[in-house]
């Protein structure tokens, strides 16, 4: 039964990479780090009910899946090169696993990158995917080394994902003219798109970069610990989908952009005499990006609403086990 499903997998997903001298089927993958670059690891999980809603397409569970992982390495300014899945399930379906091995599979290619082992279990659906890349040594990016004066930029728009996951919990009328903005909304839910090439192309310009998981106020908050610094942003700044903007009042799209969860876009400081070249560079790359605030001293986020007043910012996003 097990085998029959990694076999699936294994013929679903094949990607041919030189740096894996032994892919699935061993007791353990054997894989070849470049010479000269260092290696970045991340794993995430995602259960589902608690960070996917039940009912979820099988072959958007297995996008997703790794595209929060993929997201990790875009902010580390890693290249993707191997991923391990472990995937738990309440019983063998597959029709499950074939959609779930398409999706992995669609990004995957995409990023030429190969799945080289996992783990197949009997249980509440859970998959656990881990991803490693590679970054030239001393290049990483990171969440310390934001200096005061630096501006902070983020890609793409926010709370697009937020409002989403809304929408899914409305019942939905299929005559409703404005229900293809919805589903923009919930594919940038189901389908996020990791910034890889925005990520690498920032190595050795953006001094702190973290994405965007947890909320812009979280995950901007963990730039400022990290640094030792604050940043204040303006909420008149923040990039928000024509999509959002139609189908939820300003309260609500604010709401959803500085504390919504799940957008996977990058969040990162630059120095100013940089801020030109960097917004030219990923404008090149087709990356939206924009300038939303800067670097203080102190600690903290601070958001200056549309009419100069500081904001009350006490739902910090998302928090586990709040
Ligand atoms: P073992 O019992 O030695 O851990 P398994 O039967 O769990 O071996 O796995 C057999 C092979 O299949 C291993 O190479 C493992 O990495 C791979 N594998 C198992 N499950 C998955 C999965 N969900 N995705 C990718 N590879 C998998
Ligand atoms: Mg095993």
């Amino acid at each position: 039964m097990e085998f029959d499903l990694i076999e699936l997998i294994r013929q679903r997903t094949t990607q041919p990479r030189d740096d894996v001298r032994l892919g699935i089927g061993d007791d353990a993958a054997v894989l070849a780090v470049p010479a000269g670059q260092e290696l970045a690891v991340a794993i995430d999980t995602l259960v589902e009910g608690v960070h996917f809603p039940p009912g979820t397409a099988a072959a958007d569970i297995g996008w997703k899946a790794l595209a929060v992982n993929l997201s990790d390495l875009a902010a580390m300014g890693a290249n993707p090169a191997w991923a391990l899945l472990a995937l738990t399930l309440p019983s063998a379906d597959v029709a499950f696993v074939e959609g779930f091995a398409e999706g992995f599979a669609k990004l995957a290619q995409s990023h030429r990158l190969a799945l080289v082992g996992g783990d197949t279990t009997r249980g509440p659906l859970t998959i656990s995917v881990a991803v490693h890349g590679f970054v030239p040594p001393g290049k990483a990016l990171t969440r310390a080394g934001a200096r005061v004066g630096d501006a902070v930029l983020v890609t793409g728009t926010l709370g697009d994902a937020a409002a989403g996951l809304h929408a899914l919990q409305q019942s939905l009328d299929d005559g409703d003219s404005r229900a293809g903005l919805r589903e923009f909304l919930i594919g940038r839910l189901n389908l996020p798109t990791p910034r890889l090439s925005a990520g690498a192309a920032l190595r050795g310009q953006a001094s702190a970069c973290v994405d965007i998981s947890d909320g812009l106020l979280a995950d901007l908050g963990h730039i400022c610990v990290a640094s030792g610094v604050g940043a204040e942003i303006d909420a008149a700044l923040l990039p928000r989908s024509p999509a959002l903007m139609a189908l939820y009042d300003e309260a609500s799209a604010l709401q959803f952009a500085l504390s919504g969860g799940d957008d996977y876009e990058l969040c990162f400081s630059v120095p100013a005499q940089r801020l030109a070249d960097v917004q030219a560079d990923l404008s090149r790359l087709g990356c939206g990006v924009t300038k939303i605030g800067r670097i203080v001293e102190g600690a903290g986020v601070r958001v200056r609403s549309t009419d100069g007043e500081w904001l009350a910012t006490d739902r910090p996003g998302w928090e586990h086990f709040a």
